[in-house]
């Protein structure tokens, strides 16, 4: 089993565009995969898609195996989803959002707690843990959106976006704490515009234009023919 599958994926809103006109993905496990592509292309669709954000219109999505439409809480437990805009409650403090989190999950409050720890201090944020999120800078909130995302646990990280607007300094230990993460097992997908992000952490990548995918190949392939 692939830890993400899609196929024939086809999204039509509901103003009559279709964003996505039959896409086919397969990303292995322990991957550290980018879905690239110009603003437009149809990247946040398809997570979109995959993290149940967004509605379907065709065709079919696993996780670990487990399919979105029939087996939707396995493939939940084996999903995080960093999405590209913040979503947080602007009053609730970074600990509480963590491990709130956590809790939809059905993680009993004790571990919960120990988990939002560990993710708090990996990602710089356990001095901020009774801060309001109103209050983080965008590169204290965009590790936050990570922490939150990897409470639980999955083996597989979905980043929409992960570095967009984010300074160089913080892009590079964002870049450092995923490559961590990978090598201890967590298959990784991320999107982006940037060829260089793309080039620099990941090992396979497929190219998205206009709702199709154009290329899906190994970065050393890439890097070849350019
Ligand atoms: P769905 O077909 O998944 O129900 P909708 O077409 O109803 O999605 O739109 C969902 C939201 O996205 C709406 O709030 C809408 O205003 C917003 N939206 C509409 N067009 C665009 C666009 N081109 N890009 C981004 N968001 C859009
Ligand atoms: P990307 O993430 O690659 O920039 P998106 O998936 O956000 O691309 O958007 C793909 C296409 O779908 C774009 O043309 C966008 O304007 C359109 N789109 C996105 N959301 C909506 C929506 N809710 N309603 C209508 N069109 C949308």
């Amino acid at each position: 089993t692939y830890a993400l599958e899609i196929e024939g994926l086809v999204k039509n809103y509901s103003d009559g565009f279709q964003a996505l006109k039959g896409i086919d993905l397969q990303v292995r496990k322990g991957d550290f995969f980018a879905l690239l592509g110009p603003n437009g292309a149809g990247k946040s669709t398809t997570l979109g898609i995959v993290s149940s954000l967004v509605n379907k219109s065709g065709g079919r999505v696993r996780v670990f195996g487990h399919d979105i439409d029939s087996e939707l809480s396995k493939a939940k437990v084996n999903l995080g989803v960093v999405p590209q805009e913040f979503n947080f409650n602007q009053f609730e403090k970074v600990i509480d959002i963590v491990t709130t989190q956590a809790g939809y999950y059905g993680i009993p409050l004790k571990q919960a707690k120990v988990s939002a720890e560990k993710y708090l201090k990996k990602l710089g944020l356990w001095d901020k843990r009774d801060t309001p999120s109103r209050m983080l800078s965008g590169g204290m909130k965009r590790r936050l959106m990570i922490a939150r995302a990897l409470v639980h646990e999955p083996r597989l990280l979905i980043l929409d976006e992960p570095t967009a607007g984010v300074d160089i300094e913080l892009r590079r230990s964002m870049w450092q704490f995923l490559e961590e993460m990978n090598r201890q097992g967590t298959t990784i997908i991320l999107t982006t515009h940037y060829l260089e992000e793309a080039e620099a952490l990941c090992r396979n990548i497929a190219i998205i234009d206009q709702g199709k995918i154009i290329r899906h190949t190994s970065k050393r392939e890439l890097l070849q023919q350019l």
